[in-house]
């Protein structure tokens, strides 16, 4: 078994193939990015060196609509990296039926090591070398992991210098100010949860005080864990790259959130070391664990929000979580998903379970476009009704078709609506 993440998405296609209703000549078309773009980027650090950087773009097919798909800057990038997540996100988009294909674009770079004004330059530099390939009708980037929405302040802006014009819809998850939608950035987090009390009301089980373990505490897991917390579940573990927390009545998740969001580590927190305003009052006692241990916890929900290829041939049978939500993309080998399926453990594939990001991208992409904006009411329910009803289908695709997995079923959908387009398309010339 491969950890490459391509071959990963690869296998999950032909996992699928069998009950898929998909012609196997457009299957195979499928398979292979449209294009991907190599940039080299040097910039001149405020330390006053040149360091060369590289990124990618990755578009991997348009059929149902313009390229849709975030930026990552993270020092594990690869070209085969961002090509499977451009992938993934072309059945993302057509699972949850947006108008839009799917690609990626990745930098590779340390952000922790880099200054705000570095930061600026990269994304500036990266934005310019892709430019002639992106535009608010062709390809629209948005963020991802390590991305936030200054650096698509930066984006919009270095594309907008080019056109001579302010061009908001270049990107998505931009600030509120410059054309971005209330409800963006709690997104994906909100997506998650709501996923997940659509399965516990699948599988006819109370949510109220299930356990859940988290492993990512960065933008989705922590908006996730506070929307799961809210809804009544009970968060008991979490982590960062420092380590993990574990409490097993329950972490302060409002207390973690804000020692967070004033720099702190979870390691920190652990160990009493509270930043910002954090009080936690309500906190009795965690342990350390490591983002190893914290897989393997006996909880009810595991939700892998950090990075691919996290659940494993090698950790799958010490996992001991009745159901797995992943809010990261591909954080579950396709060896691991055969084990998986066979203990009955239910998966909510990641194309389905972090789809609110994306959504949401797609509701800020239109108001851009009408030039009118939504209030947060607005935006959030109808991230409800699109996420929930791509639920269902999935589940009823699951349930009439007697598929092995969510995953199975998730994949037939999005690649019979992507081969459907291909169809109707037809080939050029
Ligand atoms: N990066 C996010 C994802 O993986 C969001 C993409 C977008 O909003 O275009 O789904």
């Amino acid at each position: 078994m491969t950890d490459d993440p391509f071959e990963n998405m690869l296998a999950q296609m032909d996992r699928a193939e069998e009950y898929a209703d998909v012609d196997h000549g457009i299957f195979e078309r499928l398979k292979h990015p449209e294009r991907t773009l190599k940039v080299t980027l040097p910039v001149e650090l405020e330390s006053g060196e040149v360091e060369v950087f590289e990124g990618y773009r990755c578009q991997f097919d348009s059929a149902r609509g313009p390229f849709k798909g975030g930026v990552r800057f993270h020092p594990s990038v690869t070209q085969r990296e961002v090509e499977a997540l451009a992938g993934w996100m072309t059945w993302k988009t057509a699972l949850v039926d947006l108008p839009y294909g799917g690609a990626k674009g990745g930098v590779i770079c340390e952000p922790k090591e880099l200054t705000d004004r570095d930061l600026e330059r990269l994304t500036r530099r990266y934005t310019e070398g892709i430019r002639r390939m992106i535009g608010p009708e062709v390809d629209v980037p948005a963020p991802d992991m390590n991305t936030n929405p200054q650096t698509m302040a930066w984006m919009m802006d270095t594309y907008s210098m080019y056109e001579g014009y302010s061009v908001p819809q270049v990107v998505t998850g931009k600030p509120l100010e410059i054309g971005g939608t209330p409800g963006r950035v709690e997104a994906t987090g909100r997506g998650v949860s709501l996923v997940t009390e659509r399965l516990f009301e699948y599988l006819d089980r109370d949510l109220s005080d299930a356990t859940i373990a988290i492993q990512g505490f960065g933008n989705v897991g922590s908006n996730a864990a506070r929307l799961l917390d809210e809804a009544g579940a009970n968060v008991v573990a979490t982590s960062d790259v420092s380590g993990a927390a574990y409490d097993p009545d329950g972490l302060d998740v409002a207390a973690l959130g804000a020692h967070v969001d004033a720099g702190g580590l979870v390691e920190e927190y652990v160990a009493g070391d509270l930043k910002g305003s954090a009080d936690r009052s309500r906190w009795d006692d965690p342990d350390a664990i490591t983002n190893a241990e914290l897989l393997t916890l006996d909880v009810d929900v595991l939700i892998p929000a950090a990075v691919e290829g996290v659940i494993t041939a090698d950790n799958v049978d010490d996992l001991r979580a009745s159901a797995i939500v992943e809010a990261a993309n591909g954080p579950t080998t396709v060896a691991a998903d055969e084990a998986l399926t066979e203990r009955d453990v239910q998966v909510v594939p990641d194309i389905l379970a972090n789809a609110g990001g994306v959504i949401v991208s797609y509701l800020e992409w239109v108001q851009n476009a009408q030039e009118f904006s939504w209030p947060l009411e607005t935006v959030n329910a109808e991230l409800e009704r699109r996420i929930g009803d791509a639920f269902d289908k999935t589940i009823e695709q699951y349930d009439t078709k007697d598929l092995p997995d969510l995953r199975t079923a998730a994949y037939t959908l999005a690649l019979e609506r992507t081969a459907k387009a291909h169809e109707y398309r037809g080939l050029f010339p």
